[in-house]
Order: structure tokens, then sequence, then C-alpha cells
């Protein structure tokens, strides 16, 4: 090696290891989060920031059992003249059989040469790709990630395809945590948080009330008299009036709320900075807007009615448990069935 060319060592050297950095610092931000949208987002930003070029688009397989990667909402900059869900790769395509056996990305011309007459990536030639990068989790393809043409104008250089190729698969570990964590949160049935999200969404929210020293609500919900809805209706009309119970709930619910289906027919609500009067009003629209619901089932229309039990955080009663206040709503929720159903009704002491 001549002395000259020192400079030049030195320089790809630094050049590397203020990658691994911002590879670190990429990990880290990926890793903090479980949030699918966001997570979204925040590939899509980082492969605008690294690479010069406006364009960056994500594709990823809708579920474990999916076929085919989808675009996904959010995508920057390319200009599409079709919805963004009918721009689709099936996984048996042969570019996705590429990508299955190859970790690396591939350009256009590479594209070409490696897979031909694929509609897949006639499709992503179209929408204006210039480089596509293969998206991975356990050793399975489970997205791509598409760039636009460089604000420069040429190709991709090694040091960025291969910078993508680590970010690529820091992102599908990253997704794929993402998607478990949402499945096992999510009640299948309702798509609202399950019961398990609830408890600890809940702990949180009562640690802050007490920190913040700010009010927290509680709304507890019971449909009235479902056993003989069921009975009358059979179980699977049952099923479709407790998705649509659910639908309300989700819409009733601010943007810090947390709706969650308690179990059974029982759903719950917490509402942090919610006051007395924030949450009876609150409960009482949810009630109303169950009560004016039509459900249609096999042709038939159906109604049924909510009974919603409320309890306020106290510090002095909800420091250390989860609880104590589910069990104020539960008792209020009680007062509404003795008192009639269909009503709301807010924990006090008289009702012990
Ligand atoms: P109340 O007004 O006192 O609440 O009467 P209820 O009949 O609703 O009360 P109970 O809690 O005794 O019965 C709840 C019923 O909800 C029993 C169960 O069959 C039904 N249920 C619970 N989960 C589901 C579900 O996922 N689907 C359907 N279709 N029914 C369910
Ligand atoms: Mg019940
Ligand atoms: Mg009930």
């Amino acid at each position: 090696m001549s002395s000259w060319s020192l400079p030049d060592e030195i320089q790809h050297y630094e050049k590397k290891i203020f990658d691994l950095r911002q590879l670190l610092e990429i990990s880290r931000a990926l890793n903090s989060t479980l949030d699918y949208e966001y997570l979204i987002q925040a590939v899509l930003d980082m492969c605008l920031a690294q690479v010069q070029t406006l364009s960056a688009a994500l594709f990823l397989t809708p579920d474990s059992e999916s076929q085919e990667v989808v675009l996904v909402h959010g995508y920057k900059g390319f200009e599409l003249n079709q919805p963004h869900d009918t721009y689709r790769v099936p996984l048996d395509s042969p570019l996705a059989t590429w990508f299955e056996n190859n970790n690396k990305s591939l350009n256009m011309r590479e594209m070409e040469e490696a897979v031909e007459d694929d509609t897949a990536s006639m499709m992503l030639r179209k929408m204006g790709a210039e480089l596509i990068v293969p998206l991975r989790a356990k050793g399975k393809l489970i997205g791509i990630i598409t760039l636009g043409e460089k604000l420069v104008g040429g190709e991709y250089p090694d040091d960025e395809r291969s910078f993508l190729v680590d970010l690529a698969s820091l992102s599908g570990v990253a997704v794929e945590n993402a998607r478990l964590y949402e499945r096992a949160t999510v009640d299948m049935m309702t798509g609202l948080k399950n019961h398990a999200y609830f408890q600890s969404r809940f702990r949180e929210e009562r640690e802050r009330a007490a920190k913040r020293k700010t009010p927290l609500a509680l709304l507890l919900t019971d449909v009235d008299k479902f056993k003989v809805f069921n009975d009358t209706h059979g179980h699977q009309a049952g099923d479709e009036v407790l998705k649509a119970v659910a639908r309300v709930l989700n819409a009733a619910a601010r943007k810090s709320d947390t709706a969650a289906r308690y179990g059974g027919e029982e759903f719950c609500m917490i509402m942090p900075g919610a006051d007395q009067e924030t949450a009876m009003e609150h409960a009482e629209m949810i009630r109303k807007n169950i009560e004016s619901m039509t459900v249609m089932h096999e042709g038939k229309e159906m109604k049924v009615t909510l009974s919603v039990g409320v309890s306020l955080f106290d510090p002095e009663l909800d420091l250390k448990t989860n609880k104590t206040m589910v069990e104020r709503s539960d008792k209020a929720l009680y007062a509404c069935k003795h008192g009639g159903r269909n009503q709301v009704q807010i924990y006090s002491s008289a009702l012990e």
C-alpha cells in the first residue's frame, strides 16, 4: 500500500464507524416502540434521511398467513395512480423468491437480470422504484422497501446499499416484534385491546395520575340481558352485536382513552384526565349510542342496551392496585342492573 492512499483508507474507516454508529442509533429508535404505524413511518423517514431521495415505500405481509406483500399506507414521494393496496408482490413471484434466497438489494438493471418478465417487478419499475431492499425476519421475507431515484441522479453506491440492507434487517425484526405484540394485546373478535393490555395500561395510568395529581376515570360496561339475547337470536348474532358495541366504544374513545374488552360482554374504558363530569357525560353518550344502534344479522334488526359503572381515581385507595377501582366500577354497574339496566351510575359509598 502506498502512503498517499492512507487518508482515503482512514476516510473509509471513519465512514464505516459513522455508519455503524448510525445503525446503533437506528436500532435503539426502532426497538423503543411497539407501535406499528409509528414504526412504519420511522423506517421510511430513516431511509429518506440516510440516502438522498424523496421517495420511499414499504410493502409488508398484512398478516402471518398472507401470501403477498402489500404497499402500506404512508409511503413517501411516489405518485401512484391506483389505490395503495392494489400494489402487491406475491411471495411466490420470481422477485420474492429471489429475495427469499438473497439478502441483497437490487437496482432496476440487476432486477431485470435476476428475474425476467416478472409482473411484480414491472409494477415496481412503473411506480418509479430505483432500488429494492428485502425486509426479513427470522429468515423469512416479510416485506420490501422501495426507494425512488436519487436526488443527485445516478445509481445507489455500494456503501449506501449495504447500509440499507442492514437498516432493513433491523427494521424487519422491529416490525415483527410490533406485530407479535399487537397480536398478544388485541382481542381478535372485537379488535379492541384485550384484558392483559388493559391491566398493564391501567397500572401505568394510575401511576401517572398519582404522580401528576390529575384525575382518572374507569368505565365498566356490561350488555343488558345478553344471555336472553343469545338464547333468542343465537350466539353468532350475539357476536355481531359485541363487535358493534366495540365499534361504538372505539369511536367514543378520545385520543388518550383506552377502550378494551374486559371479558365476555364486558368492556371498559380508561379515561386519563377525566373528572366526574367528563366521565359521566362520556358514559351517558356511550349508553345512548348503544340504545339507538341497530345491528343487522341475517336480515333481522337487532337491538341491545348497555349499563355503565363509573369510578374515579382516589389516591387514598388506588395507589397500590388496579383492583380497588375495578371493584368500585363493578359496584356501580351492579347498581345499574339493580336499578333497571340501560343506565349509568357512578360509585359512591352509599352503594356499599
Ligand atoms: P345482565 O343484564 O345482568 O348483565 O344479564 P346478562 O344475561 O347479560 O348477564 P350475564 O353476565 O349472566 O351473562 C352474560 C352472557 O354473555 C353470558 C354469555 O353467554 C354471553 N357472552 C359472553 N361472551 C360472549 C361472546 O363472546 N359472544 C356471545 N355471543 N355471547 C357472549
Ligand atoms: Mg356480564
Ligand atoms: Mg350482561
